[in-house]
């Protein structure tokens, strides 16, 4: 089959948030850029996020203030300027979830204790607010409530978002094609796609490659020739609520753990879902559905006092978080960008942190070498490209919900 061949700067692998926010940055500073994605976009871990822009609440209660820990903490400001529009890339038509989070605890000694050391190890400080303001769920609550000023967002919409803004650079890769590198001693020199529904084959010749593939940043280093055990997986099964549920979004503090965090939204017909995740996510590793459902009901009588969950529907889902791996196992403390030839692999280890991870790319990368010409003649070239979707929130997908109206009473 012949070949067309374009010439670029730069080819992205994933549409998450590393690699969209990525482009962006490289769109704006003249690189010719194209992303590559396999599925839809801000599939895998972005869209099935909660969607918190942490200040570094989980380092605070773990004691692990690093570096990386600090730069945790000047990022949200950034993700504030990008949502007003004072900043790039322009998130202004992100939908915001909650414009803060609650920290409660319980009565137990431990619970109080974390709050204390929340509240004191932060930069952005919880602030104590009277209990008129706090929220409906958390009324019931005889130990102490916060509002902390991290913002949660949609993920899905900033995925969207982000998408509308490039959508000539997208490319989807779909089931029917196939792509093979081109590899020499200096790295990945061209991406061949072969697609049985076009009369010819494509050939992207490039001076650099990033994988932001999240989990799929393993199969793609294989690929390349790269070492593949760079990357460590940590699944957590994340729990859904819907139905008549007040609307909560934050985390209750139990010592070094959140025993719990919810985010709330609505789902297409305009019911309330929770997503909730922290500690009981961890635990649901292993446990069938029931049994998570369950292990969480009990959690949420336990860390709610009063909370009614009659006519909820429950259902859970399984995703693993990719990191770079580090010793042990541990959780990496900020995002891990390694740079081998021309060949670039991000994993941004928390949403928060992808404009920290574009920039560790962008400042490793020389001048762009293509023209604003050559840009626009190679995206004319790839204009009947199929171009990827964006993918739906986990409540859209997810089946199997469960309701178990006789349990919430145990
Ligand atoms: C349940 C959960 C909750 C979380 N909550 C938060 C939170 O509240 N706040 C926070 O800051 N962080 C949170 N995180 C972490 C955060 O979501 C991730 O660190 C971040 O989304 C990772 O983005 P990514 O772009 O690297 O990967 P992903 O979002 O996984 O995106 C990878 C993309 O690459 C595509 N892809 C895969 N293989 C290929 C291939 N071969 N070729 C081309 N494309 C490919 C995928 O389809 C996908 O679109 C959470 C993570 C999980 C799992």
């Amino acid at each position: 089959m012949a070949a067309r061949e374009i010439s670029v700067d730069v080819v992205i692998f994933g549409g998450g948030a590393a690699g969209l926010w990525l482009l962006d940055d490289l769109h704006r500073a003249g690189y010719c850029t194209l992303l590559l994605e396999k599925h839809a976009l801000g599939s895998g871990q972005t869209v099935a996020s909660q969607g918190i822009i942490h200040g570094g609440l989980k380092y605070a209660l773990s004691g692990k203030f690093t570096r990386s820990a600090d730069a945790v903490k000047s990022l949200p400001t950034r993700w504030r300027q990008c949502l007003e529009g004072r900043a790039t890339p322009d998130l202004r038509l992100t939908r915001l979830r909650s414009m803060h989070c609650h920290l409660w605890s319980t009565e137990s000694l431990r619970s109080m204790l974390g709050m204390f050391a929340a509240s004191h190890a932060l930069t952005v400080r919880p602030t104590s607010i009277y209990r008129d303001e706090w929220p409906e769920a958390l009324k019931q609550i005889r130990g102490n409530v916060m509002k902390l000023n991290e913002q949660v967002i949609s993920p899905q919409s900033f995925i969207a978002e982000l998408a509308s803004q490039h959508h000539d650079r997208l490319l989807k890769l779909t089931d029917r094609m196939s792509f093979r590198f081109s590899t020499t001693p200096a790295g990945v020199m061209a991406i061949n796609l072969d697609d049985p529904d076009r009369s010819h084959a494509l050939c992207i010749n490039t001076d650099h490659v990033v994988f932001a593939a999240g989990e799929g940043n393993q199969y793609l280093r294989e690929l390349a020739g790269l070492p593949a055990e760079a990357m460590q997986r940590r699944p957590v099964q994340m729990i859904l609520a819907r139905g008549p549920l007040p609307p909560l979004t934050g985390h209750c503090i139990d010592g070094r753990r959140t025993r719990v965090t919810i985010t709330t939204d609505r789902d297409s017909q305009g019911r309330i879902v929770w997503q909730i995740g922290g500690q009981v996510s961890e635990d649901g590793v292993g446990m069938s559905r029931e049994e998570l459902v369950m292990h969480t009901i009990k959690e949420l009588q336990s860390t709610i006092p009063g909370i009614t969950l009659d006519g909820v529907e429950w259902t859970t889902y399984t995703v693993n978080k990719a990191e770079g791996k580090q010793k042990g196992g541990r959780r990496p403390v900020g995002e891990v960008v390694l740079h081998e030839n021309n060949v670039f692999t991000v994993w941004p280890t928390k949403l928060v942190l992808a404009p920290a991870a574009s920039q560790r790319v962008m400042h490793l990368l020389p001048d762009a070498r293509t023209t604003p010409g050559q840009r626009q003649i190679v995206y004319d070239q790839l204009a009947d490209w199929p171009r990827p979707d964006v993918a739906s929130p986990p409540w859209e997908t997810a089946e199997q919900w469960i309701s178990v109206n006789s349990a919430t009473r145990v």
